[in-house]
Parts: structure tokens; sequence; C-alpha cells
């Protein structure tokens, strides 16, 4: 099968002048994943190594960058999953945590559990090798000037065995409370991978979490629907119940889609037909 790699910046409302820098950041990130799956190297590998370069990238509400708690803490939440063989990783409210994905990717392979949350998560995250952030290493002036907006990180892959992997990672909303758990590390939720699709979502977490948007996504792929019309309808229902914004990007073995409700949300791709980037495929 032909790989193909999507990853995306988050919904949200985002400045004109912004805007060359996230798509910057964005195809950075999918050429990353996609030099694994060009290599013959796994969906899951691709998917994780994307978001870990979005998490580094400032201009992202995601490791440095994260939007702040109320608090003006950091509380990272991630999940990665692996389509094959439905294996999840996933942490939440963990504070000072730069790369979420990678704990997530540690809770996956360690097997023994699918979410690990808040300070306690430092337990297993040291036995693994990770440290936490120096104080005030992953807050920047515009997550402290509550400018953050949307801009979570997620990255959908298909592998050239045909095998699918989501990954998602998050600061959160602005000024949430601590210990607030969004979407982004829920299975079915912000993140969803089995062996037909994979997707990573977007947008409001509550909201986001009431609609089991991924999964919605991945039913109607299952029932034959292609990748654009399954996130489309998914996201319309999501809009009737809530009326809040969100987004997601979707790839299966026919094509993939970026589609969301909100004004932007960068995206890149490299599949069969080359690498491209833009803002994002609005729902009318
Ligand atoms: N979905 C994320 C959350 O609610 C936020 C975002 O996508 O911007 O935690």
């Amino acid at each position: 099968m032909t790989p193909a790699i999507v990853v995306h910046g988050g919904a949200g409302q985002v400045e004109a002048e912004r805007h060359e820098r996230l798509r910057t950041g964005v195809r950075a990130a999918a050429a990353r994943g996609h030099a694994i799956l060009a290599a013959g190297g796994s969906a899951l590998d691709a998917v994780v190594a994307a978001v870990r370069v979005l998490e580094d990238d400032p201009e992202f509400n995601a490791g440095t960058g994260s939007a702040l708690t109320r608090d003006g803490t950091v509380e990272a939440d991630a999940a990665v999953m692996d389509g094959a063989t439905r294996r999840i990783g996933a942490v939440a409210a963990v504070p000072d945590l730069g790369e979420a994905v990678a704990l997530a990717r540690e809770v996956l392979e360690a097997g023994e559990h699918v979410l690990l949350v808040g300070p306690a998560a430092w337990q297993f995250a040291g036995e693994r090798g990770f440290h936490p952030a120096p104080p005030g290493a992953l807050i920047t002036e515009r997550a402290r000037a509550r400018l953050a907006g949307a801009g979570t990180v997620g990255a959908v892959a298909r592998d050239a065995a045909g095998r699918f992997a989501a990954a998602t990672s998050t600061g959160g909303t602005n000024a949430k409370r601590p210990g607030r758990v969004g979407d982004s590390p829920l299975p079915g939720c912000g993140t969803w991978a089995d062996d037909r699709c994979a997707i990573s979502a977007t947008g409001h977490g509550e909201s986001i979490i009431r609609a089991a948007l991924a999964h919605r996504i991945a039913v109607a792929i299952a029932a034959g629907i292609g990748p654009r019309e399954a996130a489309r309808a998914a996201l319309a229902e999501l809009r009737a119940l809530t009326g809040r914004e969100a987004g997601a990007i979707t790839v299966d073995a026919t094509g993939w889609s970026a589609i969301q409700l909100s004004a932007t949300m960068p995206v890149a791709w490299v599949d069969g037909d080359g690498a491209g980037d833009h803002l994002g495929d609005r729902v009318p």
C-alpha cells in the first residue's frame, strides 16, 4: 500500500500573521513522519515522530507552548494508538511533561495499562528515563497571554504494510482547571486507530468527548463511507449537538481528509502524490 501521513496543528481561530509559521511547522512534522514511512517504518513510529516535532515547536499548544491551566501551570494530555494491534497508550494531566506523546508510547509498549494520569504518572515516567521540564521551560509568552487558542497537534498515518496509527498531544484548553482531561488522550474521542483507519481530532474537548468523534468517524468508515464524508458527517453532528468548534484528520486505505468547523486548522500531508499543506477544509 502507498504510505501516507497527515498532520494537524489544531482547530481554531489563528491570526493571519501566524499562518505561515504554523504551515511551516506542520510541513516539517509531516516530512519527519514520512521519512520513516518511506524507509519502510511503521505508521506507529511515524505518527510519534511527527507529533514530537510539533511538541518542541513553540507555535503549537503541545509540549513547549502548551496552554496553561488557570493556576499558570502546564499539564499534558496525549495518546498514541496502533490500529493493527489495537494497542493504545495515553497520559493525561501530567505536569511539566514536554514529550507527552513519547510517554504515551511508553505506556503502550509497557502494555500493562492504557492511561496514566496526574503527577503520579511521573513514577512510571521516571522509570522510563523521562525528566520534568525545568520550571517555566514549557511556558511561552503567547501561552501566558492566553493566546494559545487551539493548537493541539496530531498525526495519522498508513504504512506500506497497510497498518494505521494515530497520535495526538495537547496542553488542553486555555485556563482549564488543574486536573481537567480533554478528548486527546481518550480512545475514540480525540484519538483512534483500527485495522481500517486512523483519526486525530482537535477543538473543544468536552464536545468531542460527548460526540465520541473519532470513533464515530471510524464506524462510518467501517460501513464503507469515505474519510471525507465520514468526518464531515461526524463533525456536523458534533456541531448540531454542542455548537462548538472541532476538526479531525482521517486516513484510510482509500485516501485521507482534513476537515474542521473552525476558521483554520493547519494541515500538512505526504502521500503517493507528494507533499502539500493548507489551512484545512471547512465544513460549510
Ligand atoms: N482538544 C483539545 C482539548 O480539549 C484542545 C484543542 O484541540 O485545541 O484538550
